[in-house]
């Protein structure tokens, strides 16, 4: 296997994960792609979604403010106490070079547990904080295009349709599978792990 970013509107992108139950080494070999990936792509977060697979776990490099960086790997984030409200643009490597103001939550504490089974949990605000809601949101199949005030969402529509007649022509192509296989696929590795 190797993994590879899919992009919109790949069917994958709405699948909403279960909890993770088990990890295992050839799920590990999987992150450590998608740590590659995301810095391949100068991404700050990338979810388990966007590499077609359906489990509950995004990657990050977290910085300190000395810009010192951390590798996390999220497993079965979760978000408590939101606060405050800001609007920043936000990108997604599923939508190349499509950027947008969304509205959030300034301020969040994220728990999750790591790839050695440890509960971890921060406390974050500004990009870091906005980035884990844009990731925790890509594990429930929801897309930062879904959070776009009307007047924003029309400006990037014809963007959008770009996207959507390339995935339609990979697909006549042969590059990418039917929905149906898509969706027996994701069932079969969700069985194993979740
Ligand atoms: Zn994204």
């Amino acid at each position: 296997h190797c993994v590879q970013i899919i992009k919109y509107p790949h069917p994958t992108l709405r699948y909403k994960s279960k909890p993770l139950k088990r990890v295992d080494r050839e799920l590990k070999e999987m992150i450590a792609e998608m740590f590659d990936l995301m810095y391949t792509h100068d991404g700050l977060g990338l979810a388990a979604n966007q590499v077609d697979l359906p489990y509950r776990v995004f990657v990050m490099n977290v910085k300190d403010e000395s810009g010192d960086g951390q590798e996390r790997v999220f497993i079965n984030p979760v978000i408590s106490r939101k606060s405050g409200q800001a609007e920043e643009s936000e990108g997604c490597l599923s939508f190349p070079e499509i950027y947008a103001p969304v509205r959030r939550p300034e301020r969040i504490v994220v728990s999750a547990y790591g790839l050695d089974g440890r509960e971890f949990s921060y406390a974050m605000d500004g990009l870091y904080a906005r980035a884990v809601q844009h990731e925790v949101d890509h594990l429930d199949g929801v897309l930062f295009i879904d959070r776009l005030s009307p007047a924003n969402q029309l400006a990037i529509r014809e963007d959008l349709d770009d996207l959507v007649r390339e995935f339609e022509s990979s697909r006549r192509l042969g590059a990418i599978a039917g929905d149906e296989e898509i969706a027996a696929r994701l069932a079969g590795l969700e069985s194993v792990r979740t």
